[in-house]
Parts: structure tokens; C-alpha cells; sequence
């Protein structure tokens, strides 16, 4: 049985396998929290590393047999070490969640206070929000966005924190288009006495290349996931201070977490290694540079993004002067062949199940190649889906094979 195919296996498994490879080689992932890892990444994680238990940390297991597990961990942890430049890494997190509830479990006692930015103004749901264990276990309070430029405004978040005076500040969000500046978050965090967690799950790729300025020297702890930018298996991990390092790691194991999947951290290793090579410090680089080619088309077809622009890999796209809402658009758009996701825009009047807006990013089609002129391509067909697509639906088939045909010039994996 072990020696089976999967095709052979499981015939049903497999072919639900090959219509989503064909779903991934035909559609644009615009969804700014996903991309492709790379060949090399997926066959560490479809490896015989799944078949073994490695509870605890190198040199220190609780089962036999770990030797080469040692060996693979260690090398994950140093090379995430050396990519973000910090003293300590944790590199067995199963998801971005689990890390933060790992960083809460290091640092605060039930009923402590967070302050963190909400998730109607681009937050993250495990920053305090009630219906996550975060806003149940804590008492969040939660900072926005400036109404006059839609952007963080320090100095607001600052007097919010003189009054509120957490244990711990966030900051790092899901959904915001400009630079964090996080040597304020420390001073911030230092005045009010709080401890600082970074959470660049979004940005990890554009940090690791620094093209985002990196948290590190300013955070007590960071976490981030790592298949977003940084394109690596789906996973997280957690970077920290010295000073952190033995509560780090005894919050993942055993706090939050057993067995590690060594399998998975074998995949972070190769992607941490790619995080390094030249050519991936160009690709962050022309992430940001074809958000700026699709926002400049969006914004010359007449849409509105939230602070006008972005800095990063994604953009905030508000469509209350389209007379649509962020479901409808993201529904016609998949009938076309662009997957993208809704999202609340500041201040939306609308529930998060229907929105007023949609969070278009890069990362996806720049790991396919495709540079400024074919993110020109793109903003006009999200353009004529969103302006014509409802009285006209044909409109909708029409993009939908040009899309096609684009996705067939820059093929994610050459041999399918
Ligand atoms: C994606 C994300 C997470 C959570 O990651 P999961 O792996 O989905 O649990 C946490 N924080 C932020 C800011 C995120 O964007």
C-alpha cells in the first residue's frame, strides 16, 4: 500500500487534486495572503519527514530516533535567524494563529490588556477580537485608522495607550496598504510601559528582503506566517529577543502545541534558503512595483483606493462610487477568472459578508512573472468586470479567456 501512487490510491483524491491544478494554472491569484511555493518547498513537505514525531527542540526530544530531526530543525531555526537578523526563532508554529496565542501564552496572564488594531480597520481576528480565544482571554482594546488619511496616526494610538496602559501592544495588520513604523510602536510601547509584538504575516517576504523595514530590533516578540510573501509552506514561526527565547519556546512546546510537523518545517528551511538568494530580494522588489502598475490603472479606470495608493504587496480598493458591493465583485471577478477577496473598507457601512470593497494583491502574479505591463491587463479587465459585467455579462466569458490566455504565457509549474 505504501508504495502506491496517489492516482492509483485514491483515484477521487487525486483527481479533486488535478481539477485544483487546473483551477491554480487558469485563474490570477489576486488574494494578497497566498501564492505558489516553489517545487522545492513542496517536495520537502511531501516527504517521509511527515512520518515521525519530534516532540521538544534539538538535542532535547521526547521520543527516539530524532537524529536527522535535530539536524533539519537546526537548520531552520539558523537560517531563519540569519534571514531576519534576530537572536532567537521558533520554527515549529502549525499557523500564524497558533503563533500568536504561543506569544500571548509568553506573555501576558488571562485578563491582561492588548491593544492592537481592530479588524473592521484592518486587523487581525487573533489581535483581540471577541469572537477569537484573544478577545476572550484578554481584555482587547483596539486602535483604528486616522479618519482624515485612512492611515495609522501615532500619535492617537499613543494617547490611547497612555490611557488604557496594556501589558502588550500589536501591531501588524491583514489589510493595510502603508509602511508600519515600528521604532514608534516601541516608543510607544516603552512610554506605557507594554510589551511590543510584531505580527508580519503579510509583509514577511518584503521584510526578509527589506523592502518593509524589519520589526526585529524593536519587538519583544515577533510573529508572522510563512506562506503569504514569503512563499514558503503554509506555517508560521516566531522570532524574539534572547531574553524571550526559553519562554518562546515553552509556550509553542508544550504550551500551545505537541508534535511539530517536521515535514512542514523542512519546507520552511527550503523556503527560508530561497528568502536568501538574490533573485527573491528582486521579487519582493517587483511585488511592490507591479501594486503600484495595478494601483495607477485602477486609480486612471476611475476607482478609489483607500490612502490612494499602496506601499506594500496589496491594495485597498473602496467601490462605494461603483454601486457595488465587495461580494458582488469578487463573485463576478471569479466568473472571469480573477480570484480576489472581499474586504471592509474603513468605517464600512456594510457587514463583513458583503463589504464595500475589495483587497486586490501582487504577490501571486509576480511569482508567475508577470510584471508592469501585464498588471496594466489586469486593473483594465478587473475594470470592464466591475464596470460592464452586470449588463453585459458576456463581458464576463470575454475576460474570462483573455485571462486564459495570459495565465497560459506564465505558467506557475512547467511540467503539470
Ligand atoms: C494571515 C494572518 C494571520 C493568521 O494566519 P493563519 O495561518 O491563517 O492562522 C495572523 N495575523 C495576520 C496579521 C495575518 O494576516
Amino acid at each position: 500500500m505504501v508504495n502506491r501512487t496517489l492516482a492509483q490510491a485514491d483515484s477521487q483524491i487525486a483527481q479533486i487534486l488535478a481539477k485544483e491544478t487546473e483551477r491554480q494554472e487558469k485563474t490570477l491569484m489576486l488574494i494578497p495572503s497566498e501564492n505558489y511555493a516553489s517545487r522545492a518547498v513542496m517536495a520537502a513537505c511531501g516527504s517521509v519527514f511527515t512520518n515521525k514525531y519530534a516532540e521538544g527542540y534539538p538535542g532535547k526530544r521526547y521520543y527516539n530516533g530524532c537524529q536527522y530531526y535535530d539536524e533539519l530543525e537546526q537548520v531552520a531555526i539558523d537560517r531563519a535567524k540569519a534571514l531576519f537578523k534576530c537572536d532567537h526563532a521558533n520554527v515549529q508554529l502549525h499557523t500564524g494563529s497558533q503563533a500568536n496565542m504561543a506569544a500571548y501564552y509568553a506573555m501576558l496572564k488571562p485578563g491582561d490588556k492588548i491593544m492592537a488594531m481592530s479588524v473592521a480597520q484592518g486587523g487581525h481576528l487573533t489581535h483581540g477580537a471577541s469572537v477569537n480565544f484573544s478577545g476572550q482571554m484578554y481584555e482587547s482594546h483596539f486602535y483604528g485608522l486616522d479618519p482624515d488619511t485612512d492611515q495609522l496616526n501615532y500619535e492617537q494610538i499613543r494617547q490611547m495607550a497612555m490611557e488604557v496602559r496594556p501589558r502588550l501592544v500589536i501591531c501588524g495588520a491583514s489589510a493595510y496598504p502603508r509602511v508600519i513604523d515600528f521604532r514608534i510602536f516601541k516608543d510607544i510601547a516603552d512610554e506605557c510601559g507594554a510589551y511590543l509584538m510584531a505580527d508580519i504575516a503579510h509583509i514577511c517576504g518584503l521584510v526578509a528582503a527589506e523592502v518593509h523595514p524589519t520589526p526585529v530590533p524593536f519587538s519583544d516578540i515577533v510573529t508572522s506566517t510563512t506562506h503569504k510573501t514569503l512563499r514558503g509552506p503554509r506555517g508560521a514561526l516566531m522570532l524574539c529577543k534572547e531574553q524571550w527565547a526559553g519562554k518562546v519556546d515553552r509556550a509553542v512546546f508544550p504550551g500551545v502545541q505537541a508534535g511539530p510537523l517536521m515535514h512542514i518545517v523542512a519546507g520552511k528551511a527550503v523556503a527560508f534558503k530561497e528568502a536568501g538568494e538574490f533573485g527573491f530580494r528582486e521579487y519582493q522588489r517587483q511585488i511592490v512595483r507591479n501594486a503600484h502598475a495595478l494601483a495607477k490603472t485602477l486609480l486612471d479606470e476611475g476607482f478609489t483606493l483607500v490612502t490612494g495608493g499602496t506601499d506594500n504587496h496589496l491594495l485597498l480598493v473602496d467601490l462605494r462610487n461603483k454601486g457595488i458591493t465587495g461580494a458582488e465583485a469578487a463573485d463576478r471577478m471569479e466568473v472571469a477568472g480573477m480570484v480576489v477577496n472581499k474586504n471592509l473598507i474603513p468605517n464600512d457601512p456594510t457587514p463583513p459578508a458583503v463589504t464595500s470593497g475589495i483587497r486586490p494583491g501582487t504577490p501571486g502574479l509576480t511569482t508567475r512573472g508577470m510584471k508592469e505591463p501585464e498588471m496594466a491587463l489586469v486593473g483594465r479587465w478587473i475594470a470592464r468586470v466591475i464596470h460592464e459585467g452586470k449588463s453585459n455579462p458576456q463581458v464576463l466569458d470575454k475576460v474570462r479567456g483573455e485571462v486564459e490566455e495570459l495565465c497560459a504565457a506564465f505558467p506557475i509549474y512547467l511540467d503539470l
